[in-house]
């Protein structure tokens, strides 16, 4: 008894010093990687959005980090969402295999035996991604549970959302929380968390209606500016801090924060600092872009066919109406392929982008498979008969970097594909395919409208981040 109370006193400590091992991830676009731990301190580089990174040391306001490629430098905690520290659990009677690579024909390097946890990192193609053996291996996720390795919060982001007895839309309502409230979480499983109620029960929420980090950057807090002067940035919000830099008038701008008449702005170029907001004019990032919105299918093709029979064609157009409102908003003019039931051909499809000098084409579609245990969010690019694939490749990427950052949407990667509709057209051009219809509990996240509203907002924010890098 002695001995195990011991060698669990060990493994705490072993598990507190090496939290500050923990990974996070970049939640703004574009952004410095300092030399040191100061905004005048020079940069080495500029990370795009969801980049991710091992905190090397933290101190108030800075994190040393390391980036994938190998390099170190500081970036402001501010900008970097900071991920929870999970494991994957084996709560089956089974062995569940570990294999080398997310699907079932891949070489088996070992198992997880019934009650044995592994130190969870991602979810890729629905499978987990797990430390094991001093690598990363993959365990299927309809096999396994999420549970969380210490005591975290989770906040509420709105007003009356539902906690639920089970991880689904359609289960029991057994309490309600409002903007702002916190609960411990203590396990996750496709989009939804598992919480701990006031009296120590179990409930459900759906993940996408909350966040972790409440003292990080919410995208929602990013608005557009542009310089009317040639502008000091300087280190802090007032006439009496270093200039850091000069920028030119005219010049586009990402305020994230202000305080009496300063803006905390990010340039361009992914430098930080204040600004006098005199200077400062608020411009709708988007004008002057043109954009066809697809949605998929229509008309006597139904797209894919749900867990519960609903057709795809019908909530592809909803997702494209409520992302063109908020295109919209945002300055761009745009158009739609189809604005009801109507088929059109890809082939079609494709050309009207061009016939209409569009600067992108976003076709929009949800994702189907034969195995209900797959789900997650998938952009598409292609490489074929296409002036300029890299434009493609950016969309695809800048939208996807964006969807993942919401909590309870999962990775299925950005892929190359020969999609007639992404073929015939020479207008930069990407797929998404939002979530599995052939998933139970994914089918009912994206038939949800709340869960459409925050899917379009970080649609939206990424083509917004793609023009802010392909200014065309
Ligand atoms: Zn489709």
């Amino acid at each position: 008894m002695k001995k195990t109370i011991s060698f669990i006193m060990i493994f705490l400590i072993f598990i507190n010093v090496y939290a500050y091992g923990a990974t996070g991830y970049t939640n703004i676009s574009n952004i410095a990687l300092y030399n040191n731990a100061s905004y005048d301190s020079g940069i080495k580089d500029t990370l795009k959005m969801s980049s991710k990174v091992e905190i090397l040391q933290q101190n108030n306001e800075w994190c040393k980090v390391a980036t994938l490629d190998g390099q170190t430098g500081w970036i402001e905690k501010y900008f970097i969402t900071l991920s929870s520290e999970r494991y994957v659990v084996n709560n089956t009677a089974y062995n569940i295999n570990i294999r080398t690579s997310p699907t079932t024909g891949s070489k088996i390097a070992g198992q997880l035996k019934p009650g044995d946890k592994a130190d969870y990192i991602d979810t890729y193609h629905s499978w987990h991604i797990i430390k094991y053996d001093g690598g990363e291996y993959y365990i299927a996720s309809w096999f396994t549970d999420i549970e969380y390795k210490k005591s975290e919060k989770i906040y509420f982001l709105y007003d009356s959302i539902n906690i639920r007895n089970n991880a689904s839309l359609d289960s029991k309502v057994i309490a309600q929380g409002n903007s702002g409230d916190s609960f411990e979480v203590v396990g996750e499983e496709k989009g939804w968390y598992k919480i701990v109620l006031k009296d120590n029960s179990f409930g459900y929420v759906a993940a996408w209606l909350t966040s972790h980090d409440i003292s990080s950057l919410k995208t929602e807090h990013v608005s557009y500016k542009k310089t009317t002067d040639d502008l000091n940035i300087r280190t802090g919000p007032s006439a009496g801090y270093d200039r850091i830099l000069t920028l030119k008038r005219g010049e586009t701008v990402k305020t994230v924060a202000s305080e009496n008449g300063w803006d905390k702005i990010v340039t361009q170029k992914g430098y930080v600092g204040w600004c006098n907001n005199y200077y400062l004019k608020e411009a709708l990032p988007l004008t002057g872009k043109v954009i066809l919105l697809d949605p998929g299918h229509g008309g006597h093709d139904p797209g894919a066919i749900s867990y519960s029979g609903k057709f795809e064609k019908h909530i592809n157009l909803s997702v494209a109406r409520n992302l063109k409102e908020l295109l919209n908003k945002a300055g761009a003019a745009v158009y739609m392929t189809r604005t009801s039931d109507t088929y059109i051909t890809n082939k079609e499809r494709g050309r009207l982008a061009d016939k209409l000098g569009a600067d992108i084409l976003l076709s929009i579609h949800h994702n189907s498979l034969n195995n209900n245990n797959y789900f997650g969010l998938s952009t598409y690019y292609n490489t074929i008969n296409y002036k300029s694939p890299s434009f493609g490749y950016d969309l695809a990427e800048a939208i996807y970097l964006n969807a993942i950052t919401i909590n309870g949407v999962y990775r299925d990667g950005i892929l190359d594909r020969n999609f007639e509709v992404l073929r015939e057209t020479n207008t930069p051009a990407a797929l998404i395919e939002i979530g599995f219809m052939s998933n139970p509990t994914e089918e009912m996240n994206i038939h949800n409208i709340s869960f459409q509203n925050v899917m379009v907002e970080k649609i939206a924010d990424g083509i917004i981040d793609y023009f802010q890098k392909n200014n065309q």
